[in-house]
């Protein structure tokens, strides 16, 4: 599953996805280990359980202020994960502040003197539900982000042909480092330096060969929860740094 902590400059903390069942109580661990006492904005991408699992531990455990999702449903046959959805359901709507459903073609944007953020829901036609999960663009000064969720064929061609967002320094990858054709169009417009592809065990065989060796041919640095662990930058808005869990670093510019 994906799940991804921000914390700006001026201490408003994000959150995107809270991975699955088992993911979840990680981040719960991991979140009250760093003191977070309540999250500013929550962004469920999409209801498939990698995601939006863990999100109903973080519910249950932290004060949540803003919670963004795109309203499209999904009925796990895995009782316990449909169970974790309903429970996200009415936490998210019960005990936030506010909740927002981004429907097709609709963002939410926020703009700080120091921080851009922009979540949007592509308007894409498409049978998948991944092609409907909300993408995140962030820009801290000359550094900035994509948070690609599980976006799929429609959703990478239609993000890039529309120029939805300017290329960006890195790379959430989308849908755990698969590979489809329209990754070449995709990553010759967003060019980012570094990708980092969320992905843990799993039966598909992600990331996908192709995938690694499209990265590797771009020179787009690549780094992976599965091999890396926590992945950690940190930016001053004109470079960023890169940490991984046994202590390297990586100074990318
Ligand atoms: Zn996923």
């Amino acid at each position: 599953g994906d799940a991804i902590f921000i914390s700006t400059p001026s201490q408003k903390k994000i959150l995107i996805d809270g991975g699955g069942p088992e993911g979840g109580r990680s981040v719960v661990q991991f979140l009250n280990r760093n003191n977070v006492t309540s999250i500013d904005f929550m962004i469920s991408t999409h209801a498939h359980p990698d995601h939006v699992s863990g999100l109903t531990y973080v519910l249950k455990d932290i004060k949540v202020i803003n919670v963004i999702e795109n309203g499209i449903d999904y009925k796990s046959p895995v009782d316990e994960e449909y169970d974790l959805f309903l429970q996200f359901k009415k936490l998210s709507r019960n005990e936030t502040d506010q909740f927002y459903i981004l429907k097709k073609g609709e963002g939410l944007k926020l703009k700080t003197e120091e921080i851009e953020f922009h979540v949007y829901h592509p308007n894409v036609d498409s049978p998948h539900l991944n092609d409907d999960s909300l993408i995140t663009y962030l820009r801290y000064g000359k550094i900035s982000f994509l948070f690609a969720a599980d976006i799929g064929e429609r959703g990478r061609t239609v993000i890039a042909e529309n120029r939805f967002f300017p290329p960006v320094s890195v790379l959430k990858s989308p849908h755990h480092g698969d590979y489809v054709p329209a990754d070449n169009f995709f990553l010759d417009y967003y060019k980012p330096d570094m990708a980092v592809i969320s992905v843990g065990q799993n039966e598909q065989g992600r990331p996908d060969t192709e995938c690694l060796d499209l990265y590797k041919r771009k020179e787009i640095k690549i780094f992976r929860t599965d091999v890396h662990g926590t992945i950690k930058i940190i930016s001053d808005g004109e470079h960023y740094w890169t940490f991984l869990k046994n202590g390297q670093q990586y100074p990318n510019q």
